[in-house]
């Protein structure tokens, strides 16, 4: 049996995912590890139960505990108020958890011969980093609806003007936005961004379009380029790696042309188009792992899909399913070697590796759940305990 010298943080989830959230603590990591949590219930329930307090409790939680562990949770809309006769519509929990933390998310495909990704090329990760705060996402925007004159202004927080530019004149109908972003925001989204290259020892990629907007995105240039010559240059060369700056269009077209490998920050519309392209790209969407790494070093894992609502359903009438576990084991793995690492007990690390390992193999030896087989000739899937199954017996 493995022991842990300090818990990890347990954030419950919904739907499809619960499910097997429980059957991989209790069939892949408790017949081995002398698991230690501290569990937070993130189902739907329990959020609408405690006013969703327990989403802030858990993310204060990995704030003191420095590693947690995530199921992915429904994000109410209004069919799900309905569904589950909600009081109000609550946020989203990752939203939460993010905005307290302050993180970055990184996003990994897990790769393995037997899934071609759609880039022949593509032998190495791409990892997508977002920074996850400001431009259209908070943006406020106007429709004109007659001719006349937009203006961009500027009052000092002693209420004086101190710039005024017309944005357009416009001659008749059209549409207006306004957009922000923080200077304290894309220095700590540039910090997660070259701490974490370091950590996995991978080289970072930078794109924006400074050409077009200078001011702009000029300054998120400026801060990666400050922040990489004061702090992170030398460390990069040691280790061996590169960081660069690419223009957003030049990037996209260099990506398909690399072999993979390398970590690349988005500005957030960016980083949102771009991790699913890549995500879709690489096979599969439950092939997909994230991580939220904090600018004091706090880390969160989880898969990057959802709940998998159509099978939970199918689940609920006795039937089939064939939901690929993959990613929330990862999630779990992440997270346990982590935890490893923090606390000096490298047995974590070493426990981790043999659970991804028979993942791998399992699907190596071609049995997987219906989402991969639809990408093989040939092979047909498996339902869901046959597949968790097939990895335990891997795990030797
Ligand atoms: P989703 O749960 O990721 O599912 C989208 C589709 O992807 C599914 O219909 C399924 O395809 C396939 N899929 C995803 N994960 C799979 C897995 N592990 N195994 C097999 N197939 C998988 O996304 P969604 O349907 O848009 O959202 C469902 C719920 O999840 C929503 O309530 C949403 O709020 C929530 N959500 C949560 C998170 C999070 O917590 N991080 C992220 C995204 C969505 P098939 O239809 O072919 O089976
Ligand atoms: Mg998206």
């Amino acid at each position: 049996m493995i022991t842990m010298k300090n818990p990890i943080v347990e954030m419950d989830g919904d739907e499809m995912t619960r499910v097997i959230w429980q059957k991989i603590k209790d069939e892949l990591l408790r017949p081995y590890l002398e698991l230690q949590t501290e569990y937070y219930d993130l189902g739907l329930p329990n959020r609408e139960a405690t006013g969703d307090r327990v989403t802030a409790d858990a993310a204060e939680a990995v704030k003191r505990l420095g590693v947690g562990v995530k199921c992915a949770t429904i994000t109410p809309n209004a069919d799900r108020v309905k569904e589950y006769g909600l009081t109000q519509m609550w946020k989203s929990p990752n939203g939460t958890i993010r905005a307290i933390l302050d993180g970055t998310v990184f996003r990994a495909p897990i790769l393995t011969p037997a899934i071609r990704p759609y880039i022949p090329t593509w032998r190495k990760p791409i990892t997508i980093a977002r920074h996850a705060f400001g431009d259209i996402y908070r943006a406020t925007e106007y429709r004109v609806e007659e001719a006349g004159k937009a203006e961009l202004v500027f009052t000092g927080a002693d209420g004086k003007e101190r710039s005024r530019q017309i944005i357009y004149d416009f001659p008749g109908k059209g549409v207006l936005q306004g957009q922000f972003n923080r200077d304290d925001s894309i220095r700590s989204f540039a910090h997660a961004c070259f701490r974490y290259a370091l950590s996995v020892g991978q080289d970072l990629w930078f794109s924006a379009k400074d050409t077009i907007s200078k001011q702009y995105d000029g300054q998120f240039k400026r801060i990666f380029e400050e922040l990489y010559e004061q702090e992170y240059r030398a460390a990069f060369e040691k280790a061996g790696l590169r960081y660069r700056y690419l223009l957003i269009d030049s990037a996209a077209a260099g990506i398909i042309r690399s072999e993979g490998g390398f970590i690349w920050a988005c500005k957030n519309y960016d980083g949102d188009v771009m991790s699913d392209l890549v995500s879709a790209a690489f096979g599969s969407i439950a092939m997909m792992t994230s991580v939220l790494v904090s600018p004091d070093g706090m880390f969160e894992y989880e898969a990057a899909h959802g709940t998998v609502q159509d099978q939970y359903y199918r689940h609920l009438r006795g039937e089939r399913t064939s939901v690929n576990p993959i990613a929330t084991i990862y999630a779990w793995t992440g997270a346990l070697r982590k935890r490893g690492e923090l606390d000096g007990t490298p047995a974590l690390g070493a426990f981790a590796d043999r659970l991804e390992k028979a993942c791998l193999q399992t699907v190596e030896d071609g049995v997987m759940t219906d989402d991969l087989a639809a990408l093989q000739d040939g092979v047909s899937g498996v339902d869901t305990d046959t597949f968790l199954a097939a990895i335990r017996e891997r795990i030797g």
